[in-house]
């Protein structure tokens, strides 16, 4: 059971309790009704803590989820405005290629970094995130030269 449903089911057994009280007639009875409702609250507001608990934790799970969201709206509105040139996305006004594996299969716009390397006149390109490698023939693209980037 749940610590919701509990704490309800604890209030509900307590309630019910003392419904009853009225009808007892004797001292003894009567004490033996405090006890077993004192043992009921105990209960319920033991409950009511485990409750708030998860309370919290649900709370915290939909503030990271709706974070969650919003970053990935962000990326696939950012994704959206993107150009493509030989295989590579390009964002208008901005000169460095983005990785084609993480936007297309991840949906994450990740910048490439050239490595440097030189590898048969073709530039090699490097993903920081997926470590996936690309090799580019002109050391600018169509996109870079349409947009009057990458001088
Ligand atoms: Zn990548």
């Amino acid at each position: 059971m749940d610590p919701i449903t509990m704490a309800i089911a604890s209030l509900g057994a307590a309630r019910d309790m003392a419904k009853g009280y009225l009808a007892l007639k004797d001292e003894i009875s009567r004490q033996q009704f405090a006890i077993d409702m004192q043992s009921k609250i105990l209960d319920a507001q033991s409950a009511a803590l485990d409750a708030q608990v998860v309370h919290q934790d649900l709370l915290r799970k939909v503030e990271r989820l709706e974070a969650e969201l919003s970053s990935t709206l962000d990326r696939k509105a950012m994704i959206a405005r993107m150009g493509r040139d030989a295989g590579f996305y390009f964002l208008p006004g901005d000169p460095d290629p983005y990785c084609p594996r993480c936007v297309e299969t991840e949906q994450k716009p990740v910048h490439l970094s050239k490595t440097g390397m030189l590898i048969v006149a073709r530039h090699e390109w490097r993903c920081a995130a997926c470590k996936s490698t690309f090799r580019q023939e002109a050391n600018r693209f169509k996109f870079q030269q349409d947009q009057g980037a990458g001088t």
